[in-house]
């Protein structure tokens, strides 16, 4: 090792250590500084020097807790302080962005959907800048210190340079999202494509918190999976999403907007799995469903928790498809748990059972024995994924010693 790496390696330590105490006291505060050390493995004299500065720069702050100390007094905790410290968290879906503004304890203070339509990079920048700054001055007495900002987006994006390379719902290419929201706030923006997003805030305090290996099926108009493998994202460094919606499964199927046919998505997308009920509806004339009204996916679900027959049909068509190819998932990653995050965990009693046959069916039995399925906690919508990627770069370090240097 050479001499001249050593200070980048010091701040990279000093920064590791920053977050895992602040992290600490974000989950376990109130805490005394005798149970940071313990729990951080730290030496009480590096937590008083760690404790000192977060407290300096209002990130903590000392309360009383009725753990009882020695003879009986009242002992001295640290509670993170979040008052004051604000982001901004971006969700942009098809046709419109949901802006919420939060504080560091991930408190809601405002968030509001407004619609977003925008044909080229440029009028998708101009649009959604005014949007902010509407957004910004309607809500100007809430305002305080903004510290960070974080987008949340499906489609093709790279996160660690902040660009949006494709969107299924805009037509913008490589659009540098980052930079140009840096350059109008000046705060640092963070972007990470939903369905990472959202299963990295599943871990953090939805039905996967506390696992460490996750994988988390979207079924949706997109189909996608989220892949946690020991507490760390699979691919959240680079433009990739682990694709599984795209994944061929009737080789003789309709054309999808990727460009090959019978995709996994045109199969199961809810889009589509609409459109089938409602063209098979005319050989099942007891269904509820019928080819002439409009089908949702509340009624498909209510219809089959009925026992209405070509609802569970579907249902069960959906669950067989996606239990072929979680199995295979189930071997290469040997999850503790798979989330499902879909409008159909309304029917959850008749998909489950599916998904979980397959599974034990085809992947190795002393994997999937141990697997546990589960509905997401949190539905596909508002800001809280966004909101969870500024906790995990509080948590390493990155934007603690960011908002520090001020
Ligand atoms: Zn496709």
């Amino acid at each position: 090792m050479s001499i001249d790496v050593q200070p980048s390696h010091v701040d990279q330590i000093k920064q590791i250590n920053l977050g895992l105490v602040y992290g600490l006291i974000d989950q376990y505060g109130p805490i005394s500084r005798i149970a940071l050390s313990k729990k951080s493995q730290l030496a009480p004299a590096s937590i008083t020097k760690i404790t000192r500065e977060l407290f300096d720069a209002h990130l903590v702050k000392e309360v009383e807790f009725p753990d009882l100390g020695f003879r009986g007094r009242p002992a001295i905790g640290l509670k993170t302080d979040s008052k004051g410290w604000q982001f901004l968290c971006i969700r942009i879906d098809k046709d419109s962005t949901v802006l919420g503004l939060r504080d560091l304890s991930n408190n809601l203070i405002v968030e509001e959907e407004l619609s977003l339509s925008a044909s080229e990079n440029q009028s998708f920048l101009n649009c959604l800048a005014e949007l902010i700054d509407n957004f910004f001055s309607r809500h100007q007495s809430h305002l305080e210190r903004l510290t960070a900002i974080s987008v949340t987006t499906n489609g093709i994006v790279d996160p660690i340079n902040g660009i949006i390379h494709n969107s299924p719902h805009y037509s913008i290419q490589n659009l540098p999202l980052s930079t140009f929201l840096y350059r109008r706030i000046g705060v640092p923006v963070f972007l990470q494509h939903g369905i990472t997003a959202w299963t990295i805030a599943e871990s953090l305090y939805g039905a996967g918190k506390g696992c460490q290996n996750i994988i988390q099926i979207v079924i949706d108009d997109n189909v996608g999976v989220g892949i946690m493998i020991a507490g760390k994202m699979l691919h959240a460094g680079n433009q990739s999403v682990v694709e599984i919606g795209h994944t061929q499964v009737e080789p003789d199927g309709e054309r999808c907007y990727c460009g090959n046919t019978g995709c996994l998505e045109t199969v199961v997308g809810i889009k589509n799995i609409l459109l089938k009920a409602r063209e098979l509806a005319s050989q099942y004339p007891d269904s509820l469903i019928s080819p002439a009204t409009p089908l949702t996916v509340e009624l498909l679900c209510l219809a089959a928790n009925q026992g209405d027959p070509l609802a569970t049909e579907i249902i069960r068509g959906v669950g067989e498809r996606i239990g072929h190819i979680m199995a295979i998932m189930v071997n290469i990653f040997n999850p503790d748990k798979i989330l499902i995050g879909s409008p159909l965990n309304k029917a959850k009693h008749i998909l489950y059972p599916v998904i979980q046959q397959k599974i034990t069916q085809l992947s190795l039995p002393g994997y999937s024995q141990r697997v546990n399925l589960a509905a997401t906690a949190f539905a596909n919508s508002g800001t809280l994924p966004a909101a969870s990627l500024i906790k995990q770069s509080l948590y390493s370090g990155h934007l603690l010693l960011e908002i520090m240097q001020g």
